[in-house]
């Protein structure tokens, strides 16, 4: 009984400290966090749902500071040299747009959290609409029989769990 209280004794700091190393790393210095994707290290958060959009997911991280939820994407990367990906804004946007349908606030940006930075991502009318059409494209795709493949990068083909079955792929 007294290893299991020191247990979780040491893992309830570490979660503190995890949170504060977090905020310093994504250079935010007050705010709440909502809760922090664990990865099996504790709590399971339940994925958050649009009916909008027929999209599910959860950000890594949810913020919330100065009456605003934030999500954050981290990634392992470095930062692209010219700002996010655009793939890496619409997942943000995602998210965004998950958060203001599930807890009723919009969130005005989220944030990336890179290697060696953050990149915020302002959620504007704009890019929520080339979120609205880009799963409006994925949802016509998936109604198709073929569908070619819209890049010419080997290396997301590798990655790609798809690839085994795939038959556009660059690997062979
Ligand atoms: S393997 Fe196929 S599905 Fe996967 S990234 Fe490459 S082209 Fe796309």
């Amino acid at each position: 009984m007294t290893v299991l209280v020191a247990l979780l004794i040491v893992v309830g700091v570490l979660l503190i400290w995890r949170g504060r190393h977090f905020y310093k790393n994504a250079g935010m210095s007050k705010g709440q966090i909502i809760y922090m994707d664990t990865h099996g290290n504790g709590r399971v958060v339940k994925p958050l749902f649009s009916g909008r959009l027929g999209l599910t997911g959860k950000p890594d991280y949810l913020l919330f500071s100065k009456g605003r939820y934030i999500p954050v994407e981290v990634k392992s990367t470095p930062m692209p040299s010219t700002g996010a990906y655009l793939a890496h804004k619409l997942q943000v946007a995602a998210y965004c747009h998950l958060v203001e349908e599930h807890y009723g606030k919009r969130p005005n940006y989220g944030i990336i959290k890179y290697d060696d930075g953050t990149y915020q991502v302002d959620y504007g009318s704009d890019l929520e609409k080339d979120l609205t059409d880009v799963v409006g494209c994925m949802r016509t795709d998936m109604s198709r029989k073929n569908v070619l493949r819209s890049h010419k990068y080997l290396k997301r083909c590798i990655a790609c769990s798809f690839q085994p079955v795939c038959g556009d792929d660059l690997t062979s």
